[in-house]
């Protein structure tokens, strides 16, 4: 690719003038991620496109909120399902810092517990589990204690 080339991608990704852009979303993701992010509830500007070509994740997907600069224990909400996004901070069309995130030590709401008999399953208690293991991704219910891995997580 020509550095002509690159220098308009670039600029195509990084047109809002204030904001936010969340690069490498996994495209299957990408409305879990907004649902988490509340960006379904709030009157920004939004843009986004998915099934985006992407070297490490096959297809991915992006978005762009104006105006909005998030704190990192919310951005960090979406590690568990956007593992590898990148933030771009953007103020005045320059990308003025990056972001990765983390997966945080505590999840509240967002899973749900994979025990049936959990209380969160039967009555209007939000889950809330301690991460064990950030690896292998084992999360353990504070309520009924049993451990929800990677392949037994379910979002809300
Ligand atoms: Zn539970």
């Amino acid at each position: 690719m020509s550095n002509d080339m690159k220098k308009k991608l670039k600029l195509k990704v990084s047109a809002i003038k204030d904001g936010t852009v969340i690069d490498h979303i996994p495209a299957k993701n990408l409305f879990t991620v907004i649902t988490i992010l509340g960006l379904d509830k709030i009157e920004n500007q939004i843009t986004f496109g998915t099934n985006l070509d992407s070297g490490k994740l096959g297809t991915k997907a992006i978005i762009k909120v104006s105006d909005k600069f998030f704190e990192n224990d919310e951005i960090n909400k979406i590690a568990l399902i956007a593992p590898h996004a990148k933030l771009n901070i953007i103020r005045d069309y320059e990308v003025v810092e990056k972001k990765i995130v983390k997966i945080p030590e505590v999840i509240k709401g967002i899973v749900k517990c994979f025990n049936p008999k959990c209380i969160t399953n039967h009555e209007k208690i939000s889950t809330c589990f301690s991460v064990i293991s950030k690896e292998s991704l084992e999360l353990k219910c504070k309520y009924c204690e049993k451990i929800t891995s990677q392949d037994q997580i379910k979002m809300y």
